[in-house]
């Protein structure tokens, strides 16, 4: 039996998917449709195979119109996707709360398990349900898993997924730091470990993914044992668009000023991080206005360096001992500088970077010198293979 896995990805008004072999990593179609239940634009559909996109306006008033749009271009483009050739679809749900510490094949008892989630992720479960849904009618007989971007963080100790905060926030709203990007961390973790050519269950590492959105993990021995992002992937590390840590007095201080609590959501999603700072939330900007002299790109590198040179040296005492680090995501995976800023402030725990090794792009390498106490390496994540290989895993 192949391991052919259809990896979904649904947003709000979006549905990534891509066609992998679990076993080998082999991608043999991957696409998105965009613009999905938008009134006012057709929504957009591109579908690539061996390296050539087709794009094409289609009708995608819901996702299971936008399920069979993503049909229609397999049966049109390639490759051929009979439900008999599937071994399973494997969705990204973002929250799984504290409900699950493992990917769960999907029945009506794991939606409503994630439909209950809601709350806590509403700009993103939805969307993944719904995915999960339109699968359903689509591939009646595939099994359907739900791998969670919580799942991984699940074995934070209680000292470290714990806020001070009352008992009934705590009990009654579900506060407590939950993480994300677990696909990735997962993936990445593991990959460092083979890399430095230890024993996973031997290692400790900080994964940093440092894309549009950003989280540090520390990993011990295989169990992610800290992470920046909590309840809402806004805490940590400042990112695109959102701000990082914050002082919790900051809506209170902001309410009695006049600001709405909707300007303040969407200020702290869509316009702060480097956006805030900057003006743009693209980082390959911010790097262009760093080299035409522009102060305030100048200070967002200091302060995004500075914040994540914080979470690095905290994670080492939480880890007791530091194996490796790894860069990885858009940022983590292509900037030279950034990584240089980083590491330049981690002189104190006997890391030295080599500024050979270290230019370039995003190729799996190590980028600290030979007498680096602790190696740093950048491993390009994939979290489209971390989903099927779960997804392979919980069926297998
Ligand atoms: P991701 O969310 O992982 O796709 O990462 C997106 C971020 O990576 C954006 O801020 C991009 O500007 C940044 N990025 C992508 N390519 C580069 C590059 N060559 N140099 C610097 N940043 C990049």
């Amino acid at each position: 039996m192949s391991a052919l896995v259809l990896v979904l990805n649904a947003g709000s008004s979006s549905l990534k998917y891509q066609l992998l072999d679990a076993d080998s990593g082999t991608v043999s179609a991957s696409g998105v449709v965009e613009r999905i239940g938008e009134p006012d634009a057709k929504a957009v559909a591109r579908h690539t195979v061996s390296g050539e996109a087709t794009t094409r306006d289609v009708d995608a008033p819901d996702h299971h119109a936008a399920m069979r749009v993503v049909l229609d271009a397999f049966a049109t483009d390639g490759p051929p996707l009979r439900p008999q050739d599937l071994y399973a679809v494997g969705h990204r749900v973002v929250h799984g709360g504290d409900l699950f510490r493992s990917p769960a094949i999907v029945d009506d008892a794991v939606i409503d398990a994630i439909e209950d989630l809601v709350p806590l992720a509403p700009l993103h479960n939805p969307g993944n349900l719904a995915g999960i849904r339109a699968a359903r009618a689509a591939f009646p007989t595939t099994p359907q898993v739900a791998v969670f971007d919580t799942a991984f963080h699940q074995t934070l100790p209680p000292h470290a997924f714990t806020y001070a905060v009352p008992r009934e926030w705590r009990e009654r709203h579900r506060v407590r730091r939950y993480g994300f990007h677990g696909t990735s961390h997962a993936f990445v973790s593991r990959r460092l470990a083979t890399l430095l050519g230890r024993d996973v269950s031997e290692t400790n590492v900080v994964v940093l993914h440092l894309g549009n959105g950003a989280s540090a993990a520390a990993v011990a021995g295989g169990a992610c044992i800290d992470t920046s992002m909590w309840l809402s992937p806004l805490e940590g590390l400042v990112m695109g668009t959102r701000p990082g840590d914050l002082d919790p007095a900051l809506p209170s201080h902001l309410a009695r000023e006049g600001v709405p609590i909707e300007d303040y959501d969407r200020a702290l999603n869509a316009g702060s991080g480097l956006r805030g700072l900057t003006g743009t939330n693209d980082f390959r900007e911010v790097e262009r206005l760093v080299e035409a002299g522009d102060p305030d790109a100048a200070l967002a590198l200091d302060i995004v360096s500075y914040r994540i040179a914080k979470y690095v040296g905290s994670y080492a005492v939480a880890l007791g001992r530091l194996d490796g680090i790894a860069f990885t995501a858009g940022i983590g995976e292509h900037s030279p500088r950034l990584r240089a800023e980083v590491l330049a402030r981690l002189g104190l725990l006997g890391i030295r970077v080599d500024a050979d090794r270290n230019a370039g792009g995003p190729s799996e390498r190590v980028v600290t010198a030979d007498d680096s106490a602790v190696p740093a390496w950048v491993v390009p994540t994939n979290e489209e293979l971390e989903i099927a290989r779960q997804t392979l895993a919980v069926l297998r």
